[in-house]
C-alpha cells in the first residue's frame, strides 16, 4: 500500500555517535528503536559555540549524556520541541537543568478535538502530558540565536501541538514526525487529526525548503515532491476506504484487514486508528455518516 512513496530507510547512524549532517547541524541518535521510532529518535544540535537543541528525546540516561557530551564546552541557549510524544520531549527537564536553556514549543500536549463522552485518549501512554514550554511559539514566529535563525511552522495533525522548525540560513526544515523519509507517521484520534494533517502537508508543499531533517530516520530530499507523494498516498487510502464502504463494509477491523494486507501485527491497532482518522475527516466533510460519535467501535456508511 505504501509502495507508492519513495521511502529511504538507509540510516547507518549509531546510537550516541555525533554526526555533522551538514555544516552547523549535528545529530545524535537515541537507542530507542521500535515500530514507530525506526532506529530511534534523532536529536539535532544547531550552531556552534552557542547552540540550540531540537527534540532532546526520551528520558534516556545514555542519550541525555551523549547530547550533553556533544555540546561540552559550548552553551545551549535554546531547546526546541516539535511535539509532546514520549520519544521527543521527556529529556527536556534534564537538558534544561544541565544547561539553563530556554524551552520553546507550540504548547503543552492536548487532543486535536474535544473527547466524546467516555472516551479516553487512546495512545495516552505515549504522551508527555507534563511538558510545558518556557515560551510558547506562534506560527511564523522567528527566534534568533548565535549564527542561526529559526522560524516556527505550526504543523498540526500527528499531534495538535506539532511544530516544525525552519533554519533560515540553510533553507532546511526540522520536520519532527510530520514528514519522515522512512515511513508515514501515525495519525490517531483524538490526539491526531487527519484533516489537520493533510492541511499541514499542503502548507509544507508550498514552502521553499528542499531538505527536511525528521525526528526519526534519514533526511528527506526533494522535500516538496516527497510531500506530494505523502498527500497522494493518504488520498489513495481515503479512496480505498470509500470503495470498501461502497461495498457495504462498515466496521474498522474489516476495513483494516482489507486495506492493510500483510501488516506487522504490532501495527494493527495504529492502522485502526489511522482508518478512524480518515473516517472522522470524511464525516466532518459530510461524505460518510456514523451510527454514533466517531470511534473504533462505530459503524460507517456512505452518505451519497
Ligand atoms: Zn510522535
Amino acid at each position: 500500500m505504501a509502495d507508492d512513496i519513495p521511502f529511504n530507510k538507509s540510516h547507518d547512524l549509531m546510537p550516541g555517535q555525533i554526526d555533522e549532517v551538514m555544516p552547523g547541524v549535528r545529530r545524535v541518535l537515541c537507542n530507542n528503536p521500535g515500530p514507530f521510532t525506526f532506529k530511534g529518535t534523532v536529536s539535532y544540535i544547531v550552531g556552534r559555540g552557542q547552540v540550540a537543541i531540537i527534540d532532546p528525546g526520551p528520558d534516556d540516561a545514555a542519550h541525555i549524556k551523549a547530547l550533553l557530551d556533544a555540546v561540552r564546552g559550548e552553551t545551549v541557549t535554546h531547546i526546541f520541541v516539535t511535539h509532546t510524544h514520549r520519544d521527543h520531549s521527556p529529556a527536556v527537564p534534564a537538558i534544561k537543568a544541565a544547561t539553563g536553556a530556554q524551552v520553546l514549543a507550540e504548547g503543552p500536549h492536548r487532543p486535536s478535538r474535544a473527547l466524546h463522552v467516555g472516551e479516553a485518549p487512546r495512545l495516552d501512554a505515549s504522551n508527555d502530558t507534563a511538558f510545558r514550554p518556557d515560551r510558547a511559539l506562534a506560527d511564523g514566529e522567528v527566534v534568533s540565536g548565535s549564527g542561526w535563525t529559526i522560524e516556527a511552522v505550526t504543523t498540526p495533525g500527528h499531534t495538535a501541538n506539532h511544530m516544525a522548525y525552519a533554519l533560515k540560513e540553510a533553507d532546511v526544515l526540522f520536520s519532527g514526525d510530520h514528514v519522515m523519509a522512512w515511513s508515514t507517521p501515525v495519525v490517531a484520534p483524538p490526539d491526531g487529526s487527519m484533516g489537520d494533517y493533510m492541511a499541514s502537508l499542503d502548507k509544507l508543499k508550498r514552502r521553499s525548503e528542499t531538505v527536511y531533517f525528521p525526528g526519526h530516520g534519514p533526511q528527506v530530499t526533494n522535500a516538496p515532491r516527497f510531500v506530494s507523494y505523502y498527500l497522494l498516498h493518504r488520498r489513495a487510502r481515503e479512496q480505498s476506504i470509500l470503495n470498501r464502504l461502497g461495498k457495504g463494509e462498515s466496521d474498522i477491523p474489516t476495513l483494516v484487514a482489507a486495506i492493510y494486507a500483510g501488516l506487522d501485527p504490532r501495527l494493527v491497532k495504529a492502522a485502526g486508528l489511522s482508518v478512524l482518522a480518515h473516517l472522522e475527516d470524511l464525516v466532518a466533510r459530510g461524505a460518510v455518516a456514523s451510527d454514533r460519535p466517531t470511534s473504533i467501535e462505530g459503524r460507517y456508511r456512505l452518505t451519497g
